[in-house]
């Protein structure tokens, strides 16, 4: 199976080809060119096996990669060193109609590890069957967890670098000792004085530098990407929405199911979209947003608007005016008009909005329903599951949470429903402890006593990656100003301007 741009221009390329160029050369995002469907077998085969199983027979329909390459994959990434559940990505049941999916059992506490654990090991992979002999690079600014999540996934494996610039003050306490205590021999971690926009356009300029590019490509260097752009980073997002279904099949459980997923890059809830295509049965894609609701009008409206004012919300992960993955679901949704998708993100640059047909509107809302919770909602939603099933959210799923909700009374749909947990209640703990214990008990505290507190209250154990955090020692001390980064960087990778 080849991968094509959403653009439309650049040519054909193997899978591992497009995970290696992250972005096509026409601006586009690969796609694969046909989607597999799930046979009856496979069905079987997927219900009565492991996470790791059911992962190595779906990436094995995606990737040009042999038998013995994806078992090499698969098991580095998905074992009980990385995760601390052998389920990997366990099912919840609050309600024999709702589950949630926990998603958070990896390193860094969030879903991202989800896909950033096997990231490394797609890309080296890839990188080898195409001969690149280039050192990977991979660069990445961060507002927070997929920083930590991407180096938690490239430490010390061979053939790559991997080099994280954080806002100075854009993160919160835990996020940032979680980086500046990073361990490995090929990471590099500097804060940037500035906020995160400072820290993403500064990255940018350097991958879009050509003098950069040629003393790299001199040095044998290869920059690449580890966000949500990149196929080898959807992919394995797609295997826990088909095991979910499988877990449900396997209880007797026949119908379809509604999914919940509280949305930013729209990257994990267009994983549910493909897992649906692949024939899961799966009947809605409920689409959940914080203040930053662009998505939701979307949906609703068929006009996507980012020019609105971008909010600091409880759920920072999904502050985000820019969807990137929107426009690998209008590519599908239009039948590949790859012209019809050049013109419309162009439409978004320039004047920060576009308004699809009512054709493509049409196929979008059949599919998807939209809402979306503020930050006193939410923090009302994770007192009320607390107290009613004494389940503890954090606050992004706390979000989807209102939104399955408020879809249930708007809609009258009781279908079997299952929501995407992206985040453990303590990566966010200030806000959950708010939620639960009133504004009094975060005073004058710190985030490393919150999370101990939240621990005593609730009777849960704060998780591995986030225990004794403020004990371990600071690796990384380096604070720049943002013209800095480049220097920065080539000083790192030891690159003399000649
Ligand atoms: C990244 C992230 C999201 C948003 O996921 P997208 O794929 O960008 O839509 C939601 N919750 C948490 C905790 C995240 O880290």
């Amino acid at each position: 199976m080849d991968y094509q741009s959403t653009r439309g221009i650049q040519r054909k390329i193997t899978a591992s080809q497009a995970i290696i160029q992250g972005l096509a050369c026409d601006g586009g995002l690969f796609v694969p060119e046909e989607f597999p469907i799930l046979t009856n077998e496979d069905w079987t085969f997927i219900q009565h096996t492991s996470y790791p199983n059911r992962a190595k027979r779906i990436l094995k329909k995606f990737l040009d990669f042999t038998d013995e390459e994806i078992d090499y994959c698969v098991n580095g990434a998905y074992n009980e060193k990385n995760f601390d559940t052998p389920e990997m990505a366990p099912l919840v049941f609050l309600h024999d109609s709702l589950a949630i999916q926990e998603l958070w059992h990896g390193p860094t506490c969030a879903f991202k590890d989800m896909a950033l654990q096997i990231l490394p090991y797609l890309l080296t992979v890839s990188a080898k069957k195409n001969k690149e002999k280039n050192e990977i690079v991979i660069l990445v600014a961060t507002s927070g967890d997929t920083g930590k999540a991407a180096l938690e996934g490239f430490k010390d494996v061979s053939g790559t670098k991997i080099v994280v610039f954080f806002p100075e003050q854009g993160v919160s306490q835990v996020q940032k000792q979680q980086m500046v205590t990073q361990t490995g021999k090929n990471v590099m971690v500097a804060a940037i004085r500035g906020n995160f926009d400072d820290a993403q356009n500064a990255v940018k300029k350097i991958f879009n530098d050509k003098e950069i590019a040629e003393d790299l490509a001199k040095n044998h260097i290869q920059l690449s990407s580890a966000n949500s752009i990149n196929w080898g980073r959807l992919l394995p997002q797609i295997v826990y929405y088909i095991s979910a279904c499988a877990t449900f099949q396997q209880k007797g459980m026949q119908e379809e199911i509604n999914i919940v997923v509280p949305t930013g890059n729209f990257g994990n809830i267009l994983a549910a979209y493909y897992a649906k295509k692949l024939g899961a049965p799966i009947h809605r894609l409920i689409c959940a947003s914080n203040s930053n609701k662009v998505l939701t009008d979307f949906i609703r409206t068929g006009t996507y608007d980012r020019n609105r004012l971008f909010e600091k919300t409880i759920s920072p992960s999904m502050d985000i005016l820019i969807s990137s993955n929107l426009e690998r679901l209008l590519y599908d949704l239009t039948d590949q008009d790859g012209e019809k998708i050049s013109e419309w993100m162009r439409q978004l640059s320039t004047e920060g909005r576009y308004t699809v047909d009512r054709k493509t509107l049409e196929k979008i809302q059949a599919l998807f329903w939209a809402g979306y919770a503020d930050d006193a909602m939410t923090y009302k939603t994770i007192a009320q599951v607390w107290r009613d099933d004494h389940y503890l959210l954090d606050t992004h799923t706390a979000v989807a949470y209102h939104v399955y909700q408020q879809y249930r009374k708007e809609t009258n749909d009781t279908r079997t429903t299952l929501i995407a947990s992206t985040a453990s209640p303590f990566k966010f703990a200030g806000s959950v402890v708010k939620a639960i214990m009133g504004e009094t008990a975060i005073q004058k505290t710190d985030e490393f006593t919150l999370l101990k507190k939240l621990s005593e209250a609730t009777n849960l154990p704060i998780p591995q990656g986030l225990r004794d955090l403020d004990q371990r020692p600071v690796l990384h001390t380096t604070v720049v100003n943002k013209e800095e980064i480049s220097p920065v960087l080539m000083d790192y990778l030891q690159i003399k301007k000649d």
